[in-house]
């Protein structure tokens, strides 16, 4: 039993136990240092921060070079982003090919768009695949390099069980930082905001329309996630009108019987991302019509070219564009301020809600956390070079999963650190 109950809370424990440490890492034991509140402790692997998809597949390609890692998760589960910040209608916006971990391939029987059920199923069992431990409700409150020491210092502070908190020094050799893209959800500031009298929602919080029934809903963005909550919100007989401030981009989910972004990439194997571009938007106009007429601008750049150039996303319908045009999803201009009991919009009509929600995106918390600005921009919180240089950092540094390709650029990042330490490992003295 004593046994038992060491190893759920020492993650050390567990590897000795299972006799998990690859050669290399046998002669650098764990070592604790001063009392529990404030303890110290030597992990001989990599740390890594966050247990969402990027964090759970690094820790996978680790585990199969024989590297043993230490994942460190703010919340009580593995992906919660998917589990508890995400709404209920939700599936895998791209087809499940182009979003798969590596070295476990979805079930064959999963639907080409999996539900997020299905997609947080998937991930249980990888974790089970690999026999990957997370510690739970661990944050990470600092990471710093130490030059002298030449290793990095890892705060974290857990508030699991009791009220008391524990923190946590980590000393280690490389930081893997999977905290995500979407870490944080980012509420604009709109002029009055607070003086609404109805509930003021972020998407985050968002699970389905049916709490909204007859309700007179403003949801501002008009993002994938802003569409598929007004459609859901429609489909729950609310009134939803959308809020598209600038131009969108929005194309059919599938194009000539398949997905819009498998045909994109086939297609950039041979033409150029402006030839692409003008394919896309002829296909988008013959399925889905002029979208301007609805309120719907396009922007000036194409979809691809937008994405590679601002990370903008393309919105893929799947079934928002038809109740737009049927008027059972209302399009506005952008609000110029929030009133007690409605909103003003920038041509200056006026229009009453009962609620907000705020489909108004996500950011990065890595400058909050992590001493580092060389590899990390203080500004987004994402690293400064683009994909696919953005992985590798100095010192023992990796971003997993800040390609602006979604899971799929996850995996390839997961795929090359995995790789850097394992070279690493064979080629530095100091991992022997
Ligand atoms: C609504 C929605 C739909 C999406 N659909 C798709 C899709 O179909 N296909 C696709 O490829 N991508 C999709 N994405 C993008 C999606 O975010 C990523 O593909 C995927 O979740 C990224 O995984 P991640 O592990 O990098 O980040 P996350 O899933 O955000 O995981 C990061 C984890 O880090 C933890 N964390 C953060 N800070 C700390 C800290 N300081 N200490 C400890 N832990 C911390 C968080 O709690 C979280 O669990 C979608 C995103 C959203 C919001």
């Amino acid at each position: 039993m004593e046994a038992e109950c060491k190893s759920v809370h020492d993650p050390f424990y567990c590897h000795h136990q299972r006799g998990n440490f690859s050669r290399h890492f046998m002669s650098m034991k764990p070592a604790m240092i001063g009392a529990k509140a404030e303890r110290r402790v030597l992990f001989p692997g990599p740390i890594v921060v966050g247990a969402g998809p990027s964090g759970l597949a690094v820790a996978a390609c680790l585990k199969d070079k024989g590297i043993p890692s230490l994942i460190f998760e703010r919340s009580n589960c593995i992906a919660s982003l998917w589990q508890l910040r995400t709404y209920d209608r939700l599936r895998l916006h791209l087809p499940k090919r182009f979003c798969e971990l590596p070295l476990l391939p979805f079930p064959s029987w999963f639907p080409t768009y999996p539900t997020k059920q299905q997609f947080v199923a998937y991930l249980e069992a990888y974790v089970r695949q690999f026999d990957i431990q997370p510690v739970f409700n661990a944050s990470v409150v600092a990471a710093e390099y130490d030059a002298a020491a030449g290793f990095w210092r890892v705060r974290t502070v857990s508030s699991g069980g009791g009220s008391e908190k524990e923190r946590t020094e980590y000393v280690c050799r490389w930081v893997v930082v999977a905290t995500g893209e979407n870490a944080e959800a980012v509420v604009p500031e709109i002029a009055g905001l607070e003086e609404f009298k109805g509930p003021v929602v972020h998407t985050s919080l968002y699970r389905r329309g049916d709490v909204y029934r007859n309700k007179r809903v403003l949801v501002v963005g008009c993002g994938n996630s802003g569409m598929e909550v007004s459609l859901d919100l429609c489909n729950h007989n609310a009134h939803p009108s959308m809020v598209v401030r600038d131009s969108v981009h929005i194309l059919p989910r599938e194009m000539l019987g398949r997905s819009t972004f498998g045909l994109s990439m086939w297609l950039l194997k041979w033409l150029s991302v402006k030839t692409v571009d003008r394919f896309l938007l002829l296909v988008a106009r013959l399925v889905l019509g002029d979208t301007s007429k609805f309120g719907l601008r396009r922007p000036q750049l194409g979809p691809l070219e937008l994405k590679s150039h601002s990370g903008k996303t393309p919105v893929l319908d799947v079934g928002t564009l038809a109740k737009i045009k049927s008027g059972d999803i209302k399009v506005r201009p952008a609000v110029r301020r929030i009133m007690e009991h409605g909103a003003e919009f920038a041509d200056g009509t006026v229009e009453e809600f009962d609620v907000v929600i705020l489909a108004t995106g996500y950011q990065s918390n890595v400058p909050r956390w992590l001493q580092e600005r060389e590899f990390f921009s203080e500004k987004d919180g994402l690293p400064r070079r683009p994909f696919p240089n953005g992985w590798k950092g100095r010192n023992g540094l990796y971003a997993v999963g800040f390609t602006k390709r979604g899971l799929l650029g996850a995996s390839l990042d997961a795929l090359r650190i995995a790789q850097d330490i394992e070279l690493c490992c064979k080629t530095d003295e100091n991992c022997r």
